[in-house]
C-alpha cells in the first residue's frame, strides 16, 4: 500500500529513530504528526520536511500524559481530517544493575516505554476504527529477546511491548483491519544511551558501540517496509540487528 496521503503519528520524533522515520515517511508522501516533548526540535524537523516538499505538523506532548496524547490526536485530526497510523517509538534506556536500586529510573522506563504505548493505543484506536483500518507500529527491541547487563527493567519493558503488540494484532487485525507490528532493533547509533547514569554500565556501552551499529535510517526502512505491504499482509515482528552484534 502506498503512503501517499496517509496520516501517520510518530512519537519520539525529536531525535534518532523517530526523526529518521518522520523524514522517510514524509519523503514518500505520508503526512506526519510529530510528537515528543522538545517542541523546538520538532519545529525544526517540520521545517526540514517541508523544505524537502513533505507535509508535517507538530503535535508536541509527553506520552506519559493520557490527556496530552488525546490532544495530539485531536490536533492531527484537525489538521488532516484523520489518523491512519501510529508509531509508538518514544522510549528511554537508563540501564543499571538492579542492586543499585535506581527505582526512579525503573519507574520512568515503565511510564514511557510501557504506559506511553498504552496511552497511544487508547488515544488513536477510535480514529483507526472510524477509518475501518490502519497501522500501529510499536518499537520494541532486541532486549525483548534477551537480557543484557543492566537491562533487567529495560528488557522487561520491551518484552511487554512485544507481547502487547501480539495481543493487539490478534484482537484488532482480523476484526478491524488494523495491522500491528513490533520492531525489535539491536544497537542503533542514537542518543538513547544519554539517559544512563550507572557508571559501570556506561563503560560497557562504550565497548559495545565500538562495533558498526545500525543507523536510525535502517530502522526507518524497516518501518517503511511494514507500512507499505498490501492490506492483507501483517508484518508481525521485525528483528533487525547489526551484522557485527553477537
Ligand atoms: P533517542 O534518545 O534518540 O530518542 C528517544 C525519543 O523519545 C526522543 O525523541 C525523545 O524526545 C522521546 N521521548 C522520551 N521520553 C518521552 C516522553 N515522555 N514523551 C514523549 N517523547 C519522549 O533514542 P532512539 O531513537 O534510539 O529510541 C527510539 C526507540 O527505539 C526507543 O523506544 C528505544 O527503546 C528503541 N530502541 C532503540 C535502540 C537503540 O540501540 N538506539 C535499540 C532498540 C530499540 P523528547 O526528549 O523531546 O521528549
Amino acid at each position: 500500500m502506498k503512503l501517499e496521503n496517509r496520516v501517520i503519528m510518530i512519537t519520539g520524533a525529536s531525535s534518532g529513530i523517530g526523526e529518521a522515520t518522520a523524514k522517510k515517511l514524509a519523503a514518500n508522501g505520508a503526512k506526519v504528526a510529530l510528537m515528543a516533548r522538545s517542541e523546538d526540535k520538532l519545529k525544526e524537523l517540520k521545517r526540514d520536511i517541508e523544505t524537502q516538499g513533505g507535509e508535517a505538523i507538530v503535535a508536541s506532548g509527553d506520552v506519559t500524559d493520557k490527556d496530552a496524547f488525546a490532544k495530539a490526536v485531536s490536533a492531527t485530526v484537525a489538521a488532516y481530517g484523520k489518523v491512519d497510523g501510529l508509531i509508538n517509538n518514544a522510549g528511554l534506556m537508563p540501564l543499571s544493575f538492579v542492586e543499585k536500586l535506581k527505582t526512579d529510573e525503573w519507574e520512568k522506563m515503565v511510564d514511557v516505554n510501557i504506559k506511553g504505548v498504552l496511552n497511544g493505543v487508547s488515544a488513536v484506536l477510535p480514529e483507526l476504527k472510524k477509518n475501518k483500518g490502519g497501522d500501529i507500529i510499536n518499537i520494541s527491541s532486541m532486549a525483548a529477546h534477551r537480557y543484557f547487563p543492566g537491562g533487567a527493567v529495560y528488557c522487561a519493558t520491551k518484552s511487554a511491548v512485544k507481547m502487547f503488540s501480539e495481543g493487539l494484532r490478534q484482537e484488532l487485525a482480523p476484526k478491524y483491519g488494523i495491522n500491528v507490528t513490533s520492531i525489535e532493533p539491536g544497537a542503533v547509533a542514537t542518543q538513547l544511551t544519554d539517559t544512563i547514569t550507572d557508571e559501570d554500565i556506561l563503560e560497557k556501552m562504550e565497548e559495545m558501540m565500538e562495533m558498526e551499529t545500525l543507523q536510525s535510517e535502517d530502522i526507518a526502512n524497516a518501518i517503511y517496509y511494514s507500512l507499505t505491504q498490501p492490506k492483507h499482509v501483517n508484518i508481525n515482528d521485525v528483528y533487525i540487528v547489526p551484522s557485527e552484534q553477537q
